[in-house]
């Protein structure tokens, strides 16, 4: 749903603009340096990008669903790395306390997190439960007011800088699946929270994961999202639903911007005295890559309205998020094969993008999980 065409049009104007004026002349040092350029952060929170889908009345813009993944695509133009940090924190990092913490909760984080002040990330994953989520092992025993919590979460995205960490433990030791998993929102300066070393990754360099360990790590009972046990992987999921669409749309961003660059290389580069671009096999890859990010962004923003409307769309995101997903690695692998030797140096985009949209197809559910839940639920619908 777009409430005001004007100033929508007015801000992704304004989104374009500093992607290419800012973030497009910063991407080779935003991965040499491995770390998001400290005044880009600063432009980014004054431009509100840390509060986009947070709602007005908390301080942050209050986009709609398909606002936000029309943002999302404007922001994909550029390194995903600049989009990871503030992409997390209003997303997966803090949509778990706005759909189900309690108006305390809320009021006390959901501000911060707007402006950018506290930065967020969340923790699901572990060593021995990634696609198998419900079967973490991350404990949470109630002593007095109090919760100990003991485990490790691995790769978490955020994770070397988050303030304010949502994280998915277990109550209820007899229960071994989803019921018996609660959220807690942990702050980064509990004693007993520790961070790992950053994770050395394939790409997306700018964008930090690391361990977040627990070491009987005691969080107040009034920290339990929702204020109620056994509601926790529901949220997680929640949160995730949204999540595969935003990064759906960040996708579609990706393969344009991909399109866009094979599509000039193509032009100037000559080759049997004519332009790449004048070769058949080349403009198949151009017109299938063209084709594919199409299907992404018409897909992804029907997804969106449907949300904004109220449907369940858990079938649609995990459609969009298996479909983009895949599809900005055909894109980006067609990419570097229309630049040839070039596209395998690092001094074309094309081959630090063909790194970081690997990440896509893995994270926020693995394709084959998406194909689960896609089947799962069809099976569902029916019987
Ligand atoms: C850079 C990065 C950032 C991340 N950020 C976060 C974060 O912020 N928070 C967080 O909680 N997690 C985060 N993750 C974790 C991510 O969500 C998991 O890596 C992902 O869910 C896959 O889990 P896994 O790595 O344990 O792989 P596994 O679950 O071990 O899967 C390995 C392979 O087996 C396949 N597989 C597993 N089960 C099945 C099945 N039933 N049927 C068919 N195939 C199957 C998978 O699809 C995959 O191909 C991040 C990961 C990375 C790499």
């Amino acid at each position: 749903m777009i409430r005001d065409p004007d100033l929508l049009d007015q801000l992704l104007d304004t989104i374009s603009r500093f992607v290419r004026e800012r973030l497009i002349p910063n991407e080779a040092r935003l991965a040499e340096e491995d770390a998001v350029p400290p005044e880009l952060l600063e432009e980014m929170k004054a431009m509100g990008l840390f509060g986009l889908s947070i709602p007005e009345e908390y301080g942050g813009l209050g986009l709609t669903l398909e606002e936000e993944a029309l943002v999302a695509m404007a922001i994909g133009q550029t390194s995903p790395a600049f989009r990871s940090i503030f992409g997390t924190n209003n997303g997966i990092g803090a949509q778990g306390i706005l759909i189900d913490g309690t108006p305390e909760q809320k009021a006390r984080y959901v501000p911060r997190l707007a402006t950018g002040e506290l930065l967020s990330a969340f923790c699901l994953t572990e060593p021995d439960s990634g696609s198998d989520a419900a079967s973490l092992r991350t404990t949470a025993v109630r002593d007095g007011d109090h919760y100990v919590l003991n485990g490790t979460k691995r790769f978490i995205t955020n994770g070397p800088h988050a303030d304010v960490f949502t994280v998915m433990a277990r109550t209820d030791p007899h229960h071994k699946g989803a019921g018996g998993i609660s959220a807690f929102i942990v702050e980064g300066d509990t004693p007993g929270l520790k961070r790992g070393p950053a994770d050395k990754k394939m790409g997306q360099k700018g964008a930090h994961t690391c361990d977040i360990i627990f070491e009987d790590c005691r969080v107040p009972a009034e920290n339990v999202i929702g204020g109620k046990e056994g509601q926790g992987f529901k949220t997680a999921m929640k949160v995730l639903d949204r999540g595969r669409l935003h990064i759906s749309a960040v996708c579609v961003g990706v393969a344009e911007r991909l399109v866009e660059e094979s599509l000039h290389y193509a032009i100037e580069r000559k080759q049997f005295g004519v332009p790449l671009a004048e070769h058949q096999l080349i403009q198949a890859m151009l017109a299938d890559s063209k084709t594919e990010a199409y299907a992404g962004r018409t897909m992804v923003l029907d997804a969106a309205r449907r949300k904004d409307a109220g449907e369940d769309v858990s079938t649609l995101a995990s459609c969009c998020k298996l479909f983009c997903a895949e599809m900005v690695g055909r894109v980006a692998d067609r990419a570097v094969q229309v630049h040839g030797g070039a596209g395998y140096i690092a001094e074309y985009a094309v081959e630090r993008f063909y790194r970081d949209v690997r990440l896509f197809r893995i994270y926020e559910g693995t394709t084959q999980i998406q194909q689960l839940v896609i089947a799962r639920n069809m099976v569902r619908e029916v019987t």
